[in-house]
């Protein structure tokens, strides 16, 4: 057993207990989860319910996920330190956050500039070096961005593209919310084995829509 040195504010430890108690068991996922402070990326007006296990309203009318829900689909999606990773949907930033504790480089797309900017001021504040915010479509990714071994999109997609599928490393995992974006999604995870990519279903989980195109708004 760990003593830790200083003690956690109860808030922390019951964020901490509650994950473990949802079935997270990946030790460095919850060490990531117990590191990176929730309360930087959840606006102002939030922060007595950042560990909450909650999803909150940020700018644009978008929303930063459930703590949990984070947790899962970082596990699912078997991060390890080599690993150049792909968010599709930044939002607040804090997924990239606990993605870039987790492998060696993290990029991260999101369609609307305000958000894209906080985003990269709260990870360079925390000085998340490995992370990369670029603002654009995660639909349509330039060609430039290469490819990755892992990619987690965190929006909802009626189905993953082949053409993003086709961006994952040989062995390559892909997890995204699929199914109607009104109503809920079943999380799916995609492993690229050869030119096949099976796909096993999680859970149902709900999330904001992936839209097309950079936002023409702010
Ligand atoms: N991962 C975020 C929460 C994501 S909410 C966090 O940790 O806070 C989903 C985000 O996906 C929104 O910010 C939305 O603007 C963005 N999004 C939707 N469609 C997109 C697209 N085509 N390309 C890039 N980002 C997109």
């Amino acid at each position: 057993m760990q003593i830790q040195s200083h003690p956690l504010p109860s808030e922390k430890m019951m964020f901490q207990l509650n994950l473990r108690r949802r079935g997270i068991s990946d030790q460095a996922v919850l060490k990531a989860m117990e590191d990176v402070p929730r309360e930087l990326f959840v606006s102002p007006a939030d922060h007595d319910y950042a560990y909450r296990d909650t999803a909150l309203g940020i700018d644009c009318g978008q929303t930063i996920s459930q703590p949990f829900v984070v947790a899962y689909m970082t596990e699912q999606l078997q991060v390890r330190p080599e690993h150049r990773v792909l968010e599709i949907g930044t939002g607040s930033g804090y997924q990239a956050a606990i993605l870039s504790k987790l492998s060696r480089e993290v990029v991260t797309i999101e369609r609307f500039r305000t958000l894209a900017d906080r985003a990269r001021k709260v990870l360079a504040r925390l000085g998340s070096a490995n992370v990369e915010v670029v603002l654009g479509d995660g639909l349509d990714l330039p060609e430039t961005l290469g490819t990755f071994d892992r990619i987690m999109v965190t929006a909802a997609m009626e189905e993953v593209p082949q053409a993003l599928l086709n961006r994952l490393e040989p062995g390559g995992m892909l997890i995204a919310p699929v199914g109607p974006l009104q109503s809920s999604q079943m999380l799916k995870r995609f492993q690229r084995s050869g030119e096949d990519y099976p796909s096993q279903e999680l859970v149902a989980v709900r999330f904001v829509p992936t839209l097309p195109g950079v936002a023409r708004e702010l």
